[in-house]
């Protein structure tokens, strides 16, 4: 790895954080006259914690790392957004991605305009580590891996990943969010020998917290340093950060629904494949399936009649006729298939596809 105050903005080293007022105090206060809050008690009358310190705390149990190896912030993509503002400046950076993945890297990097260099994956999804490397320019400062990747849905190899790790000299980014619906380990401990190493997970999936707006990194003190520089001082709320421990004291919970979201992608998958208009099928270890139709454009029409909803990944690199089918409930994955047969039968029939909406 290069040393970081080559790979930082050099107004990003210089700077001073804001401090706030309770940066500035660390002992047990009493009477709280520093930072111009309404004393009077609604619950949320005070800033929270900027730091997180009892939420990390839990985390860092369950993750079985050190607390002050994460940040947290307003969702993972808060923390995509961060890592393109600290290492990439603009009109001059750039970073590399995988063809296809997650849409939010190529947006933060159009926001802070820098150059996003796509590296596609095979056509069935997986990495060349030399194809990445050899796409590396003086430039490039981040390399965002996603795995399992969205939306393809398969992890990445290990050791194409790691020799990523061990030739890039910049950051390299692992983006986790399906962690917890593969049985690969991830990369969590390769942290101790890879201090360019930022690993994403995030509270929006296995977790069923989307809205609560909780992402996690998981980096070397001196990442998490730049990450505590340039974030808004309080960027988690208080609603936030109690219901991201009440739940974490809950992980049976969520192991349960993991389970039952995993058996359900099972039932899904043999019953698509059981359709005549169904072409494959790619593996998944996340909670939705990617899957190529005939017809898939009808399909997704007709779905959209009926009220579902699927994303259409059909005009993406190597995605040609798919359809992304998040696993939803018993009841919701049954309504799924009972359409998909109806458009079926109206196909043999050789009746229009688009029923119209009553
Ligand atoms: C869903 C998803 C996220 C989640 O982002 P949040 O901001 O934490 O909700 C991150 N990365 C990938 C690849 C995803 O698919």
């Amino acid at each position: 790895m290069k040393p970081l105050d080559e790979l930082v903005r050099p107004n990003i080293l210089t700077m001073k954080p804001y401090s706030s007022a309770r940066d500035e105090f660390e002992g047990e206060g009493e009477v709280f006259l520093d930072a111009n809050e309404n004393p009077y008690e609604t619950g949320l009358n005070r800033y929270p914690d900027p730091y997180q310190r009892a939420l990390k705390e839990k985390i860092a149990e369950i993750k079985g790392i050190d607390s002050q190896n994460i940040f947290l912030g307003n969702g993972s993509d808060e923390a995509i957004d961060l890592i393109i503002r600290i290492f990439c400046e603009p009109e001059k950076d750039g970073i590399i991605i995988t063809d296809p993945t997650y849409g939010m890297y190529q947006v933060s990097a159009a926001i802070q305009n820098i150059t996003v260099v796509r590296v596609a994956l095979s056509n069935d999804f997986t990495i060349a580590a030399n194809d990445v490397l050899a796409a590396v320019r003086d430039n490039t400062k981040v390399i965002f891996l996603c795995s399992p990747n969205n939306p393809s849905g398969n992890d990445l190899d290990h050791e194409e990943v790691l020799k990523i790790l061990k030739d890039f000299h910049g950051i390299v980014v692992i983006d986790e969010a399906y962690i917890d619906f593969t049985d690969q380990p991830g990369f969590l401990g390769e942290l101790p020998e890879f201090p360019n190493l930022i690993i994403l997970q995030t509270f929006s999936k296995a977790w069923g917290l989307a809205g609560l707006r909780l992402g996690m990194a998981f980096t070397s003190l001196e990442i998490i340093s730049l990450f505590n520089k340039v974030k808004p001082p309080y960027n988690l709320n208080i609603l936030t950060q109690n219901e991201a421990l009440h739940r974490i004291s809950n992980k049976a919970e969520m192991e349960k629904n993991t389970r039952e979201i995993l058996s359900e992608r099972e039932w899904l998958a043999k019953e698509l494949l059981g359709l005549g208009i169904t072409v494959k099928i790619h593996s998944s270890s996340t909670n939705f399936l990617l899957v190529r139709f005939d017809h898939s454009d009808r399909i997704f029409h007709y779905l959209m009649d009926q009220d579902i909803i699927v994303r259409d990944r059909s005009r993406t690199l190597h995605c040609d006729g798919c359809l992304r089918i998040t696993v939803g409930t018993k009841d919701e994955n049954r309504k799924l298939i009972e359409a998909l047969k109806s458009f079926q039968q109206n196909i043999k029939e050789g009746k229009t596809t688009i029923a119209l909406k009553k």
